[in-house]
């Protein structure tokens, strides 16, 4: 007789290698799986009969901006609901940390996107901010990433020049300290500043060290409209020259003229990966994406940060060029009426929350043009706005592909307390039980267990994860219930601050984090490291 947590019978069992899946007994005994053969050597705790029901591993969002906002909230709510089980953050170049005195306020710019004023910021390296998550305490594992736009932000500030050999030394040791701590590798968003100052002689440099420790080099690529294929090339180069694991982020083409670009994109990479790259890609199953609303903004506008740009919104010349550019860029991609404004930090703002740039423009008696930038000087460059630019079909198309994972690209959030605010992406609630219900169960694009796969067994393979994202004897009890019939997402543009449907119960690390509904905030989550046992 074994003695054991929770036994889970007669459900079907998909377990993320994406294999056909079989009916099975899954037993939980501290924080580990046991597959057991016979109910009749076991003595359970809890028995959960799974009837009708699939168990697959908890789901690995392999894309998330979820650093700060799991120390706000330790439930992950909007995440868990939908069986994720794994964040990983530090996305897009974007990171909480290093975090040294002297940059404080540039580093903060540099993670806007990341960016709550809930928590204070009180760490200075990976060390104390891991230690941040131990102490408060979190429902979910973390795995991290190192952001290059954080770390050349510490060491360079917001220039638009090439380190200098020291400065490239100091974030290589950045690089090292991250991974030796069990970072999973190293991110970058070459659309924003400062990673769009980096050339690829430099991200090669920094991904070599990156490489030694087995990470992944996951890219916000530097163009994802008219230069898509051009970023593309350059990110399979660092592969290239710096022998990384390439992880590709949202992959899209943004603008009409640009849609059917993943086609050739997808082909690049896949013949990347013929050759012997380790190459992948993830997507979040929406036509819009989210960002900060600067990144509309030409470049040369963005350098030496927040501060300067102020100044260029406040010079008449350089404020008519800004003007021009970005007119000319918006309106042969999408409309002003395309781009939502998700969310604001002033009160007097509020109101403009769910609106779209032409509402703006009408309400304010301004051209969309002139009310956007008076809404970014007025907010101090932090605002979120969702820009509706795919095409179904490419959605479709990236979702396909065998190089793909399911990244949301979002948060962890939750309908109740401070992370409840603006008008959120749908992505943050509902995106992997999307990926299931839209294109798995309505389309067929692919068998459910390729669905769980591009969620599970795939991102763990990525990331080096021998002990998660597979039910396997042994791995660390990572766990979802969910009704095949149910699950669906419920968020929607205008109102996203609503959970999934279908999703009966989740267990991080043995303890059950969800409940029908119901948020049991056992804080069991763990640094999720790239090869390691923790
Ligand atoms: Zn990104």
């Amino acid at each position: 007789m074994m003695n054991i947590d929770t036994l889970i019978k007669n459900g079907f069992i998909i377990d993320g290698t994406g294999n056909k899946g079989c009916h099975q007994l899954v037993g939980i005994k501290g924080d580990k799986i046991i597959l057991p053969e016979n109910e009749s050597e076991i003595v359970a705790k809890e028995i959960v009969d799974a009837s009708g029901l699939v168990v697959a591993p908890g789901f690995i969002d392999i894309h998330t901006h979820s650093d700060i906002t799991l120390l706000v909230d330790s439930r992950g709510a909007s995440k868990v609901s939908q069986g994720v089980t794994t964040e990983i953050i530090g996305n897009c170049g974007m990171a909480a940390t290093p975090y040294p005195p002297a940059r404080k306020n540039e580093i903060r710019e540099a993670g806007s996107v990341i960016y709550a004023k809930e928590v204070e910021w009180s760490w200075e390296d990976y060390e104390e901010y891991l230690k941040k998550f131990q102490i408060t305490g979190v429902s979910m594992n973390v795995g991290f990433l190192i952001g290059h736009g954080a770390i050349r932000a510490a060491v360079m500030g917001f220039d638009d020049r090439k380190p200098t050999e020291v400065e490239l030394e100091r974030m290589k040791q950045y690089i090292k300290e991250g991974m030796k701590l069990g970072a999973v590798g190293m991110s970058s968003g070459l659309e924003y500043p400062p990673g769009m100052f980096a050339d690829v002689d430099e991200l090669a440099e920094l991904c070599k060290v990156v490489a030694e420790y087995g990470g992944i080099y996951s890219t916000h690529m530097r163009n994802e409209d008219d230069y898509l294929l051009d970023s593309i090339k350059e990110s399979i180069e660092v592969a290239r020259r710096s022998g990384v694991s390439l992880q590709v982020s949202h992959l899209k083409a943004v603008g009409k003229q640009n849609w059917g670009k993943v086609n050739d994109a997808i082909k690049l990479l896949e013949n990347a990966c013929h050759e012997g790259f380790n190459v992948n890609y993830d997507f979040y199953p929406y036509t819009a994406s989210s960002t900060s609303l600067t990144s509309q903004l030409p470049k040369w506008a963005q350098e030496g940060g927040w501060a300067r740009l102020e100044e260029r919104l406040l010079d008449e010349d350089l404020r008519q060029q800004i003007k021009k550019e970005v007119t000319v860029k918006l309106e042969t991609s999408v409309s002003w009426h395309s781009i939502m404004i998700a969310s604001v930090q002033t009160k007097i703002n509020k109101e403009l929350e769910g609106k779209n740039l032409e509402e703006i423009a009408d309400l304010k008696q301004k051209t969309p043009v002139e009310a956007m930038l008076d809404l970014i000087y007025e907010e101090k460059g932090a605002v979120k706005m969702i820009k509706f630019s795919m095409s179904e079909q490419d959605v479709r198309t990236v979702a396909r592909g065998k190089l793909s994972m399911v990244g949301s690209d979002g948060y962890a959030l939750a309908v109740d307390g401070p992370l409840s605010m603006g008008k959120p992406h749908p992505r943050s609630y509902g995106s992997f039980p999307r990926v299931i219900d839209q294109y798995q169960r309505k389309e067929k694009l692919f068998s459910l267990e390729e669905a769980i796969y591009k969620m599970t067994g795939a991102a763990a393979k990525k990331l080096n994860f021998t002990d998660r994202g597979i039910i396997k004897g042994g791995s660390f009890a990572d766990l979802v219930i969910f009704d095949p019939d149910l699950i669906k997402d419920a968020a929607t543009y205008t109102d996203a601050h609503q959970y999934s449907k279908g999703v009966h119960s989740v267990y991080v690390n043995g303890e059950k984090a969800y409940e029908k509904g119901k948020f049991l905030d056992p804080k069991s989550g763990m640094v999720a490291r790239t090869g390691t046992h923790d």
